[in-house]
């Protein structure tokens, strides 16, 4: 039995996740799984896999858990630092599928102690690359990719030399607004955004990815992960997203790795590495698909993207605070206190104050990448968004 553990279990993921668990009960032993506020989800979740134990991340949710999870065994925590100390609980696969940099800290922990991580999380890697890659070597710990562009480059390089990559293409679907006209964008409501053509995910990423900020962060990652420079990766619009990313090597091959857009592929690759098992994912029907499409996104349409590329020419603690300040201005329009359009000049706002090194976040960007620092600048350039929302309100 492997011992598993679900960080954001009561999330998109974290189902998709328990869903692929659960359909091989013997298979697995779950050590901890984690929510937000979705007490009933949560545990709901932990009664039916049999977890040691449940933790919420909200300290004021705890009663309600233990109340929810009276007389089952199960133990219960609650807050931030229950869920860093969930990370450190011995298992051998953790998938970290929180959403935003509180998914940081727990990850940390879970290869800290050796485990393989399932990052779904790629503000992980936005926020702290070097150091989540340096925790899993230190600690011989393996990190294994879950978004399903960054898992589908992973699988086409199986067996091939990074040295033989030219390029890497990731694809995006373009969101809600990928077929509106630029000057409609600017009144797009949080209820328009929060609807995805073809992915069915948790609301912050499905808004994210009509901003496209999203794939902004998935460049990030895709640098990040497979170490490659800035200028070799891609991104196209692919309305059907079915080829999740291609690699190009130097000879002029591209592998494609195509799949229905169903999270359960990604999720299982990371389950399984390195075997391939079944899993219960629609299966492509080329004839009946009849054509893909592709084309350039448009620069003045996805202002996030070209923001992404300072953030890689800054390095360092840029990408803490190019999420952190895309987290706040998200909450921003969640709330109805900022239009679509201006989640992207609030957080260009953020990061050109932070490079121009004034302000409070001014003494970080030579900083160097502790968890401490991280958390800290996260912070700050999350009170600078309020500021410049302020600001701007004002
Ligand atoms: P979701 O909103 O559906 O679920 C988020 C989970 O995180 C929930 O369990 C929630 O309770 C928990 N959570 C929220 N705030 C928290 C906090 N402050 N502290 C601790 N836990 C908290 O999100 P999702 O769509 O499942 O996405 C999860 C992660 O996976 C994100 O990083 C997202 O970018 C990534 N991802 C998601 C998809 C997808 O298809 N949904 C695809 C690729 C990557
Ligand atoms: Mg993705």
């Amino acid at each position: 039995m492997r011992r598993v553990s679900i960080f954001g279990a009561t999330g998109s993921i974290g189902q998709n996740t328990l869903d692929l668990i659960r359909r091989d009960p013997a298979g697995y032993d779950v050590v901890a799984v984690t929510g937000g506020h979705n007490i009933a989800q949560l545990a709901q979740d932990a009664v039916a896999v049999r977890a040691d134990l449940a933790v919420t991340a909200f300290e004021d949710r705890l009663d309600d858990l233990r109340a929810a999870l009276a007389d089952t065994g199960i133990e219960v925590a609650a807050g931030q630092a229950a869920l860093t100390e969930a990370g450190a609980r011995p298992a051998d696969w953790v998938m970290s599928a929180i959403v935003g940099a509180a998914g940081l800290a727990p990850g940390l922990e879970a290869l800290k102690q050796g485990a393989t991580l399932a990052l779904a999380n790629k503000e992980s890697l936005v926020c702290a690359g070097a150091l989540v890659l340096e925790t899993a070597r230190q600690n011989n710990a393996r990190l294994l990719p879950v978004d399903s562009e960054h898992s589908a480059v992973f699988q086409a390089l199986v067996g091939e030399d990074m040295d033989a990559v030219e390029r890497i293409i990731i694809t995006a679907s373009g969101g809600a607004f990928r077929d509106w006209p630029l000057d409609a964008l600017r009144n797009a409501t949080l209820k328009q955004a929060s609807a995805h053509p073809n992915w069915d995910m948790g609301q912050r990423i499905t808004i994210d990815s009509a901003s496209m900020f999203n794939k902004a962060l998935e460049v990030i990652e895709t640098r990040e992960y497979f170490g490659i420079f800035p200028e070799q990766i891609e991104v196209i619009i692919h309305p059907e997203s079915m080829i999740h990313a291609l690699v190009g090597f130097r000879d002029g091959a591209l592998m494609a790795h195509l799949g229905a857009p169903d999270m359960r592929h990604a999720i299982g690759y990371a389950l399984h590495w390195p075997d391939r098992r079944d899993l219960p994912v629609a299966r492509l029907d080329l004839a009946q698909v009849s054509q893909l499409n592709f084309r350039a996104p448009e620069d003045a349409r996805y202002p996030a993207l070209r923001l992404a590329r300072d953030v890689m020419a800054q390095g360092g603690l840029a990408g803490a605070v190019f999420n952190a300040a895309k987290e706040r201005a998200l909450d921003g329009f969640i709330a109805g206190r900022v239009g679509f359009l201006d989640m992207a000049e609030i957080v260009e706002e953020v990061l050109t104050r932070f490079q121009a090194q004034k302000g409070p976040l001014a003494g970080l960007i030579d900083a160097p990448m502790t968890l401490d620092n991280v958390t800290q600048t996260d912070h700050l350039a999350r009170e600078y968004a309020d500021k410049v929302m302020n600001e701007r309100a004002g």
